[in-house]
């Protein structure tokens, strides 16, 4: 009979035992129990800010969860496209059809879109001012064409200023068209673009324009990443992107749509999603 409980115990203990195992491989190892307070409310105030150093009243930052994987979207992006479906898009009608919202016709198939030459640029349904964007593009597999009509698209902010996409895999063109370029304006600090049919990262930090009435009173700033790699830090925007003449701003809504530019190459896209950006404390 003892025998048995103590089995029986024994038993249990060790289940007990991996489930604490278990449990403890979860949760981040504490040593010891040292503490600060959870804030002041006697320290001096910060410069221009409505809060003290370390102030106990100031609100908490919203808990963002992370993406399993690096580039996954976070829990609080908006998801344009998760390789599945174009429902987050449209195209604008031109000529006859100007004015007109018209169904997406990019192809979609293996878990991304590919640009469909001639159907027009592919605009998102909804609006972005200040944003942050990860975008995914890989170049056609297949080489043709040279120069800017090598893998040409590009991320269209705010359907104005353009991120360049372009296969610049030893394909040489001007500077401030190159890939990751502010197309027209600055090139990318450096190129770490891959080759033709590799996927490629953009992680882009947009400032949206603002305006007070006719008049430009803060220009767009613009900071990219192409494959984990710094293209641009915070640069201003000379203007709308423009082809061999510098770009202008023109007053325009505080948000617009993201677009994908058709330039009549098969660029691919997966993996799109957005953050729209506020200020420190703001909710
Ligand atoms: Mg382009």
């Amino acid at each position: 009979m003892h025998a048995r409980w103590s089995k029986r115990w024994s038993a249990g203990a060790f289940a007990a035992l991996v489930a604490l195992a278990v449990l403890g491989a979860q949760q981040p190892e504490r040593k010891r129990e040292r503490t600060s307070p959870p804030g002041y409310d006697d320290t001096p105030m910060l410069p221009g800010q409505p809060w003290r150093v370390h102030d106990i009243k100031r609100p908490q930052p919203p808990l963002v969860r992370p993406g399993e994987r690096l580039g996954d979207p976070p829990s609080d992006a908006i998801v344009l496209f998760d390789g599945k479906d174009l429902s987050h898009w449209h195209h604008r009608g031109r000529g006859p059809e100007r004015g007109k919202i018209l169904p997406p016709r990019w192809k979609v198939q293996d878990g991304y879109m590919e640009v469909v030459g001639g159907a027009g640029d592919l605009v998102s349904n909804e609006k972005f001012g200040d944003a942050q964007f990860h975008i995914e593009w890989a170049a056609p597999p297949v080489i043709e064409g040279s120069g800017q009509w090598r893998g040409n698209s590009g991320v269209l902010l705010m359907e104005r200023y353009e991120i360049q996409v372009l296969d610049n895999w030893e394909n040489p063109t001007y500077a401030d068209g190159m890939a990751g370029a502010i197309y027209g304006q600055f090139p990318p600090l450096v190129n770490p673009a891959r080759r033709p049919g590799e996927w490629q990262v953009f992680d882009i930090v947009f400032e949206a324009p603002r305006f007070e009435g006719e008049r430009l009173v803060k220009p767009a700033y613009v900071t990219v990443f192409l494959n984990g790699v710094l293209l641009h830090h915070r640069q201003a925007i000379i203007g709308r992107m423009a082809h061999r003449r510098v770009g202008t701003y023109a007053p325009h809504e505080p948000e617009a749509p993201l677009a994908l530019q058709d330039h009549d190459t098969a660029v691919r896209y997966r993996n799109i999603w957005v953050r729209r950006l506020k200020g420190y404390d703001e909710r």
